[in-house]
């Protein structure tokens, strides 16, 4: 019998911790509970996102997650934007690290289905989409 070795424990020490559901719920969740669509965007956002960040290699924060209309507005966000329906999130970025890290990798967000906003746009965070764009990054 072949004894394969645990993967686990080296992978998680590597990577860190993933992305999780409720960082980016926020708690928001709470007052403006999810709708069947937003939850299963959600099942499809997580595992993008997470692909991106065990590539990455260095642990993410959320800044900004799901938005309820309230919080759209109050984020000056698009009126469509992908945060209400959980088809995005945004990562702190405060040296545009990450988002030299995204454009030096396009080829992974592709394989990941994940479009970024155009970092010039974005100063301080980086913005993750599955809704597909016509170009990647992509202009707000
Ligand atoms: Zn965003």
């Amino acid at each position: 019998m072949t004894c394969l070795p645990s993967l686990a424990a080296p992978v998680l020490s590597f990577a860190g911790p993933m992305i999780t559901a409720k960082e980016i719920l926020m708690g928001r969740d709470v007052d403006a509970p999810l709708t069947t669509i937003q939850f299963y965007n959600l099942l499809d956002l997580l595992p993008r996102l997470n692909l991106i960040r065990f590539h990455y290699g260095k642990p993410l924060k959320v800044s900004s997650g799901y938005r309820p209309p309230k919080q759209n507005e109050k984020a000056g966000g698009a009126k469509q934007s992908c945060h209400l329906s959980l088809e995005a999130c945004d990562f702190a970025d405060p040296d545009g690290s990450f988002a030299a890290w995204c454009l030096a990798n396009l080829d992974l967000l592709k394989i990941a289905g994940l479009y970024m906003e155009d970092p010039a746009h974005t100063v301080g965070w980086v913005h993750l989409q599955t809704r597909a764009t016509k170009n990647n990054p992509f202009l707000p």
